[in-house]
């Protein structure tokens, strides 16, 4: 979406001196667009999704597949339905596909079972090879991982992921961006991330250039929790050293640092720094850790195969309402059913989500090959990058903090150059970045450097 004329400043070298602390990029306001989608986000939608998935008495990756009314067969058919209501309604803008395989035997899957991801597309206009997915997982259980028969509600793990997706099809499907969004609804998730491993392997196959992925998996709040000042934020966990670095990749960062700088984190950032433009009673916490201790999520396999990906979780979780039997035992009730989901809370995670998206695919791609020169030893940093394709491009940022600080801190926009010079700023003493900006103000998340000659 391209609905500002943003002014440009070309300035001189003189005053790019005397304003080399200050941020002279093009538009910093928020997008009127994105603030409209925000408020598109209906939690009354949410909840009918979150409550039509429990109703198929239980999603479990092992339960019918053929059934109209129960099991995860009926919930994969009505997502994909209304996927495709979502795609009539904009002109056939989305390519719904199941994405059907049939996995092996593993540790909780007893017998070959066929598994589909369910996938909405939404095309890019200007640059549709770079790719943004978002997921959730529709599959559930009970107290067991493979006892297909049990009920299994699953109303906050995860349909409450899946109706983040969901909801973010509706309203984003009515748009156009750059960059194409991938909303995707897996199973598996509990027999050991069969559907996500399945969608991240093939893209690694076809080498689909996934910049970003989100999974949104226990985004309830539970109600147990109203009193919880954690009522107003989500977590966003991040792995700092990536999943697959390489050993000269990890004997630079024991050399010169870089643990809180993977692409990863870089994209945490991003999330919490786009949501702050938009959400004023609503934060991201950022969690520095690819996972909680004893769980994984889908965003794992994508990390493996060098996507940067984040999980999207609620801060307070309540144990007696996820991967219980539905019970109830000495006065206590135990289940993941919707009473205990608060689709408010779910609405405001599906809009941290949308900012983050609809942010990333309005911005340039992340520039690429982005050096910091160690050729000379200088208190000046030197930085060089690719030059970016994007018709719309204006320039780009570098960006830098302290060592020990957490968000990028200070950023100046230098224009389309492939090179810049950092005066006077050791890079010994800061973290530097780049990130790609368009001519409406979008940025692109942040690219830490590789030393380079
Ligand atoms: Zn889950």
């Amino acid at each position: 979406m391209k609905n500002f004329i943003a002014t440009v400043l070309v300035l001189s070298a003189a005053a790019v001196a005397a304003t080399a602390q200050t941020n002279a990029q093009p538009r910093s306001v928020p997008d009127p667009e994105i603030a409209k989608m925000v408020k598109e986000v209906s939690a009354k939608n949410i909840e009918a999704t979150i409550r039509k998935l429990v109703s198929f008495g239980t999603r479990n990756t092992l339960s019918e597949q053929d059934d109209p009314a129960r099991g995860i067969g009926a919930a994969r058919d009505w997502i994909y339905g209304e996927f495709q209501k979502f795609s009539a309604a904009c002109g056939n803008c989305l390519v719904v596909e199941k994405q059907s395989f049939l996995q092996p035997k593993a540790n909780r899957v007893p017998e070959p079972t066929t598994l589909t991801n369910v996938v909405a597309t939404l095309k890019g206009t200007t640059d549709p090879g770079r790719v943004y997915v978002v997921s959730g997982h529709y599959d559930s259980m009970c107290s067991s991982a493979i006892d297909a028969k049990c009920d299994a509600p699953g109303a906050n793990d995860d349909a409450s992921g899946t109706a983040t997706v969901i909801e973010l099809a509706r309203v984003m499907s009515k748009r156009k961006f750059d960059a194409t969004i991938v909303f995707i609804t897996v199973p598996g998730e509990e027999q050991g991330l069969l559907g996500a491993t399945h969608f991240a392997e093939q893209a690694k196959q076809t080498a689909m250039n996934i910049e970003a992925m989100f999974t949104n998996d226990i985004v309830g709040g539970v109600t147990t929790q109203k009193a919880s000042p954690n009522r107003n934020r989500v977590r966003v966990f991040s792995e700092g050293v990536p999943s697959n670095e390489t050993e000269q990749q990890a004997n630079t960062r024991r050399s010169v640092g870089g643990e809180n700088d993977s692409a990863s984190r870089q994209l945490a950032r991003y999330v919490k720094e786009q949501a702050d433009r938009y959400l004023r009673t609503f934060k991201v916490w950022m969690i520095y850790r690819r996972d909680r201790y004893l769980r994984g999520g889908d965003h794992i396999p994508f990390l493996e195969r060098g996507f940067p990906a984040a999980r999207i979780t609620e801060v307070d979780e309540d144990y007696t309402h996820q991967h219980q039997t539905v019970r109830t035992e000495k006065g206590i009730f135990y289940g993941d059913t919707p009473e205990f989901v608060d689709f408010g809370y779910v609405a405001n995670v599906a809009r941290v989500n949308l900012i983050a998206l609809a942010s990333l695919a309005n911005a340039p791609a992340k520039p690429k090959n982005v050096g910091i020169v160690t050729r000379r030893l200088t208190n000046d940093t030197d930085l060089k990058w690719d030059a970016n394709s994007d018709a719309d491009l204006a320039g780009y940022d570098v960006v830098w903090r302290d060592t020990t600080s957490a968000e990028w801190t200070g950023a100046k926009f230098v224009g389309s150059v492939t090179e810049y010079t950092v005066p006077k700023m050791s890079k010994d003493n800061y973290f530097f970045g780049v990130r790609a900006v368009d001519k409406a103000g979008n940025k692109s998340p942040v690219v830490y450097p590789r030393p380079t000659q």
